[in-house]
């Protein structure tokens, strides 16, 4: 079932809030306002391509997902409409269509999509040739009695269900990087494997120091989740996972309970960066729960970073000062409508996306632990 809020509905809610706010100001003095799942005042949140990317429109994914809600839109299709921008923005290469592809040279995509107050989910992992995962996702989500379907099986599906089925999503941009990578990656064609497979995310991090690929883009994906004045929240993400893949690696993204959890009665959670950190982990999941116990989404966050740490003892996977030497990133929404953003590492240039009646902001991702993942 799909529920609606009017544009009356949401006006009323809105101003039934801003009473709440006035009167506890007035006749309490400085008390905060208690907001009741009756009063949230909605807000949607991404990872920070969220709020960069328009594919030539004019709005960006937190503030479609952001108008669509206060229009009284479902929430997930709120949120779903808005990382389709970024899933068919060519120049995103962490996403949909033009996204990095695996090792083979093909993109393969993964997205999953949780519904709060349906309490109802759908995935899809390794699809090819549909540039849209989150649609398909939903599909699964609305027409069957799956949560998660795979390769072959899901473009099967999406095909049935009326999705156009394209043989190659690679753009330019994104064929001549994977050039690039093999070129440096596979030079002689038969490696050991493991040798193989370190030359290969070797060259890649090489690519990221040389700015040929943005590190979010290494990694890369979106994550967006989103309440409204009603307190209905929902959560969806998508990508097309490590760039240089082994073909089939699904990562943390369609995983439900790694990529994304939501719990209608509690709140959403969702990652970007190493998808087998945060796999090892369900850290969307634990977030979720942390908040279940009455931890701030933030604290929540913090929570599943230092368990990430605690588990990565593989010496490859560590720096120099023997920290983890990768990025992982959470978002986190609560029912009352707080958020926040934490990153393993965070520097100038790490925030995430937020959308509220005030407009939509890069907002900077809090970080666990100081300084950078690599070494120099
Ligand atoms: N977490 C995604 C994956 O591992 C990639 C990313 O978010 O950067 O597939």
């Amino acid at each position: 079932m799909t529920k609606k809020l009017s544009r009356r509905e949401f006006v009323r809610t809105g101003a039934a809030a801003a009473g709440l706010a006035a009167a506890s100001n007035t006749a309490f003095g400085a008390a905060p306002t208690v907001l009741t799942p009756q009063s949230v005042k909605p807000v949607v949140i991404s990872s920070g391509n969220g709020n960069t990317r328009k594919n030539g429109g004019t709005e960006t994914c937190v503030e479609r997902a952001f108008r669509m809600i206060t229009d009284g839109e479902d929430v997930l299709e709120s949120l779903i409409a808005g990382v389709n921008i970024v899933e068919l923005d060519p120049e995103d290469s962490s996403v949909g269509y033009g996204g990095l592809p695996n090792a083979d040279g093909v993109v393969q995509l993964d997205s999953c999509c949780m519904h709060g107050p349906d309490k109802r989910a759908g995935a899809v992992a390794g699809i090819e040739g549909v540039r849209t995962p989150s649609l398909v996702a939903h599909a699964v989500m609305q027409s069957t009695d799956h949560h998660l379907l795979v390769g072959d099986g899901a473009q099967s599906f999406a095909r049935n269900m009326g999705f156009e089925i394209e043989a190659d999503l690679n753009t330019e941009l994104s064929r001549q990087r994977w050039l690039e990578w093999k070129r440096r990656a596979d030079p002689e064609h038969y490696l050991d494997p493991r040798e193989r497979a370190e030359a290969g995310y070797k060259a890649g991090l090489q690519m990221v120091r040389e700015g040929l690929i943005e590190e979010e883009h290494f990694y890369g994906t979106i994550n967006c989740d989103g309440i409204a004045p009603n307190g209905d929240i929902c959560g969806v993400t998508t990508t097309s996972g490590l760039a240089w893949k082994i073909p089939g690696r699904v990562g943390d993204s369609p995983i439900l309970g790694a990529g994304l959890y939501v719990d209608g009665d509690i709140g959403a959670a969702g990652s970007t960066g190493r998808g087998e950190a945060n796999l090892y982990g369900l850290c969307s999941f634990v977030i979720v729960e942390e908040m279940r116990r009455g931890a701030h989404p933030k604290d929540a966050g913090m929570e599943a970073l230092r368990r990430v740490k605690e588990n990565t003892v593989e010496q490859r996977l560590l720096n120099d000062r023997g920290l983890p030497n990768f990025g992982l990133s959470f978002y986190m929404l609560n029912k009352k409508g707080e958020y926040a953003g934490v990153a393993m590492y965070a520097d100038e240039q790490s925030k995430y996306a937020v959308c509220t009646e005030n407009g939509s902001a890069l907002v900077p991702l809090e970080p666990f632990l100081d300084g950078r993942s690599t070494d120099d």
